[in-house]
């Protein structure tokens, strides 16, 4: 067994499943960072989840701080989310018509996301910024995409350039299967960087169509844009006829029901979602602007389509997942309670003498072990990872589940109540107390 391999259970179910997906399924996973390539061992299996845990195959209950990669705002397993789907299973699971759930949804996005006027829902964030970067180079009529490094936006072919997150801790950047031709067409600037934006804007005037960030890096750890950086970007855009693109899959009806773009007040032509607006289903959707949008088929030119797009289960799930949002605004107590954590933990660096770096906004946070606050992912990723590492296993080895890389982010749930949380505080003291 590899070292550092959870081994509570006599059985080790986890350890036979991993062994038996590895001969089925490449690398035994179905998303890479699962893994645990980045911080060694053997993934362990969930059985069930249930509010803030998970429960292993292997008899262990887990605090959960990946949260299922961002969807889970709500815990898992919530009882009105569960609700909603029994009922719309009960209807049937995929129509290919038109479906009123779909209009529900249009209408809850619509009205939250600032500068959402119109949205076209997909299957995942993927789709959703494939589908933005189409459509903005239809609209210009312009080829050339703005991103940067370190900014993680799914598996698209011309944004898998720089990309952080899986990409960075597996060691290709770019992926093989990309053709150059392709990458071309990207153009990668450094975060927080006005200067850096200029110049690419400068040796590429008229020909780019658009600049997609996440306007709050969230796969390389996370960054937080420094004051007037996301203004500036929509001042720059504005001025050369490009579109401003935000993927807000991980931040949006996270940092705040309507987004960065809520929290900053700044407005994108365009944005991404995906993760919380599908209650734990797979959905995505994009939107923006009128105008912009009604360029779509069937009204426009720009071709785009899905045999399950607007899923009567994922929508269930999604529409009761953004309405306990919009009724019980869990964003305050979601923020004080991962700021008290962020507190407690880096407390205990403090007194170790480690230097340890927490961003934190709302119920997003994440470790770098490093002197000074974090601006872009070159200082992210020269941040020294082993302790992280050390970290999640101690963790791990006591109940507590920290995402498998130091360069994801940690969520928090309004399941997550003030004695979980505790719990957790004290088994990460104890991991920094540890190193
Ligand atoms: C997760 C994520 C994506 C990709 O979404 P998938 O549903 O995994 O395809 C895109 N952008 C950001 C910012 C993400 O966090």
């Amino acid at each position: 067994m590899m070292p550092g391999a959870m081994a509570k259970s006599t059985e080790n179910h986890s350890q036979a499943l991993f062994e038996k997906a590895q001969r089925l399924i490449p690398g035994g996973v179905n998303s890479p960072v699962r893994a645990f390539r980045s911080v060694g061992g053997t993934p362990f299996f969930t059985q069930r989840a249930d509010g803030p845990f998970l429960f292993t195959a292997d008899g262990t209950r887990l605090i959960d701080f990946v949260c299922t990669w961002g969807p889970a705002i709500h815990g898992h397993n919530h009882p009105e989310i569960r609700a909603a789907l029994q009922r719309a299973l009960d209807n049937g699971t995929s129509f290919g018509t038109p479906a009123p759930a779909e209009v529900e949804m249009a209408e809850r996005i619509t009205r939250t996301v600032p500068s959402v006027e119109k949205v076209r829902l997909v299957n995942s964030g993927t789709e959703a910024t494939m589908s933005c970067i189409r459509l903005a180079r239809g609209y210009t009529g312009r080829d050339k995409i703005i991103k940067f490094s370190g900014c993680y936006h799914g598996h698209v072919d011309s944004l898998l350039v720089s990309a952080g997150s899986g990409a960075l801790t597996h060691g290709s950047p770019d992926s093989a299967g990309i053709p150059d031709s392709f990458a071309r067409e990207t153009v990668v600037v450094p975060f927080n960087d006005i200067g850096a934006l200029q110049t690419a804007f400068a040796a590429n005037d008229d020909r780019i169509a658009g600049v997609i960030l996440e306007p709050y890096p969230a796969n390389v750890g996370l960054i937080l844009p420094d004051p007037d950086y996301l203004d500036t970007l929509r001042t720059l855009c504005d001025e050369a006829g490009a579109l401003l693109i935000f993927d807000e899959v991980m931040t949006g009806f996270r940092v705040a029901a309507g987004g960065v773009q809520e929290a900053a007040g700044v407005r994108p032509d365009l944005t991404a979602m995906g993760k919380i607006i599908g209650g734990g289903l797979p959905v995505g959707a994009f939107g923006g602007k009128a105008e912009i949008m009604d360029r779509l088929a069937p009204d426009g030119p720009v071709y785009q389509a899905g045999t399950l797009s607007g899923n009567p289960l994922a929508m269930a799930a999604g529409n009761a997942s953004l309405d306990l949002l919009e009724k019980h605004p869990p964003y305050d107590g979601l923020d004080r309670k991962a700021k008290r954590l962020r507190e407690v933990v880096l407390q205990a660096a403090a007194e170790k003498g480690i230097p340890l770096q927490i961003p934190q906004t709302g119920s997003m946070f994440s470790f770098y072990f490093t002197e000074n606050p974090v601006r872009n992912d070159r200082q992210a990723t020269a941040a020294d990872r082993e302790p992280f590492s050390r970290i999640f296993h101690f963790a791990l080895d006591h109940g507590v589940y920290l995402p498998p890389s130091p360069f994801e982010t940690c969520f928090i749930s309004t399941a997550h109540d003030d004695e979980v949380l505790e719990r957790a505080a004290e088994i990460l003291v104890k991991a920094i107390q540890a190193l």
